[in-house]
């Protein structure tokens, strides 16, 4: 392989492992990292957590590993579009770049305020990448009187932890009954709506705003809410979740759209007609999959575990081949600091029926969670008792008999409860 090339579209965590993994297993040809921001890949964690509280500075986050890599970078340029037949992509400055394989890394967007011109009135921010992170922390420093963040997903979360860590008056809206919901259903959430209103968020469940006011200046003012009311605020937190960078590969007839691009085990993206292209691979948040836990059902992730694992499984296919690197079946996993909480989980908890806490006790803010359906465990959430956690791997792998463990450190009587997480989303 070494007078082939290989390029990487999307310059952040996955496109990076992924290319260390190509050189670690020995790929010796061209290798070519191709990104729209302008910056070396850095890390996404620290841009809701240290970098908002000033304890790390926007600039201060690049990946290690970065300068040591054996590669040609092209950073500030998008890639535009994909010519699969003449495996070449297609960049916004008009360039052709040629390919013998290429991984397709270009991960994920914050989802905007969905009214453009409403969007574009100064105060609102979203989240993703270290320019957004720059220009929330310039607009924090101007110490707004009040800030409002729409969306208590983990970003809004973790946001509203700093921003209250900095002092300043914090409101969260969200349409569901507790932060985290979805991801961690009401029992936890409920615990975490604890915290967070004990570190002094105003945080306002079942909440829906509609509009978002500006002032003569086009400075954003208020918030309308649904069924009346309003709030005031001068800066705005938009944490809607993200869209997957998967519009450069419309017209490609490649089995993309806004939920990722679709892959089988061996990273190989799939055409509309669900055939494996052999040169073109995906892995991060852009990819989407069929996880064997879950009978091969398709999974999308954003957790920085997945974007490190998975690029270096896509590298291991791409030299190996699919045989040889089998399906990717990698646990999915995740953490989460906010509130003093380290928050970590192990599995989907997708379709729970039923939750117990297993280990310790919120009431000493120190326990684990265990997830199940239908008598079978799926998932173990940890707050501030991660060292818990491994020990549900192997049964959440296996999907033993749900509650898994009894008799570990500090168990409570098992009591299973109803998650309140959310109905399932359809495929
Ligand atoms: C604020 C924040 C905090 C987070 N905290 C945690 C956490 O605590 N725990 C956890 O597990 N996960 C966390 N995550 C998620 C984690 O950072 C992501 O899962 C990870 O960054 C995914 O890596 P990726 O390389 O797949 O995608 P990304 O990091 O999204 O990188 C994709 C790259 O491709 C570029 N790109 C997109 N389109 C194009 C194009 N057309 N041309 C060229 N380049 C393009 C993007 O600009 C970006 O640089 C957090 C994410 C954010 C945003």
């Amino acid at each position: 392989m070494r007078n082939e090339t290989i390029v990487v579209a999307g310059a952040s965590l996955a496109g990076l492992r992924g290319a260390e993994a190509l050189r670690q297993r020995g790929f010796a040809g061209r290798l070519i990292l191709v990104g729209d921001e302008p910056y070396l890949p850095y890390d996404r964690p620290p841009l809701s957590k240290h970098v908002l509280t000033g304890e790390i500075a926007p600039g201060a986050t690049t990946l290690p590993g970065v300068r040591g890599l054996d590669a040609e970078w092209r950073l500030g340029t998008p890639v535009s579009g994909l010519d699969r037949a003449g495996r070449a992509l297609l960049l916004a400055d008009g360039g052709r770049l040629g390919f013998d394989r290429l991984l397709i890394a270009t991960g994920a967007r914050a989802r905007p305020w969905p009214n453009a011109d409403e969007a574009r009135l100064s105060g609102i921010h979203t989240l993703r990448g270290r320019d957004d992170a720059a220009a929330l922390a310039s607009g924090l420093a101007a110490r707004p009187a009040r800030v409002l963040i729409l969306g208590a997903g983990f970003i809004g979360c973790e946001a509203a932890s700093s921003i209250r860590a900095l002092g300043l008056p914090v409101t969260v809206v969200d349409p569901g009954p507790a932060p985290l919901a979805r991801t961690l259903g009401h029992v936890v959430g409920s615990f975490v709506a604890g915290r967070m209103q004990a570190a002094g968020v105003d945080y306002r469940p079942g909440t829906r705003v509609t509009h978002l006011e500006g002032d003569g200046a086009g400075r954003v003012r208020r918030a309308r809410l649904a069924g009346g009311g309003a709030i005031d605020a001068d800066l705005v937190v938009v944490a809607l979740g993200a869209v997957r960078n998967t519009d450069w590969l419309a017209g490609t007839g490649l089995a993309a759209n806004a939920g990722g691009v679709s892959c089988d085990g061996a990273c190989r993206v799939l055409d509309a007609a669900g055939r494996p292209e052999a040169a073109i691979f995906a892995a991060g948040d852009v990819a989407r999959w069929p996880h064997p836990l879950y009978g091969g059902r398709p999974v999308a992730l954003e957790h920085w575990g997945n974007a490190v694992a998975q690029g270096a499984h896509a590298a291991r296919a791409m030299l190996d081949g699919p045989e040889a690197a089998g399906a990717y079946a990698e646990l999915p996993a995740f953490w989460s600091s906010q509130f003093g909480l380290n928050i970590k989980s192990l599995g989907l908890t997708e379709g729970a029926d039923a939750v117990a806490i297993a280990q310790g006790n919120p009431r000493t803010g120190r326990f684990l969670a265990v997830y199940g359906r239908a008598g079978r465990t799926l998932a173990a959430v940890s707050v501030n008792a991660g060292r818990w956690l491994p020990a549900y791997e192997a049964p959440i792998r296996a999907a033993a008999p749900f509650p898994p463990i009894t008799g570990g450190a500090d168990q409570p009587a098992l009591k299973p409860v109803p998650p309140g997480l959310p109905a399932p989303r359809a495929a």
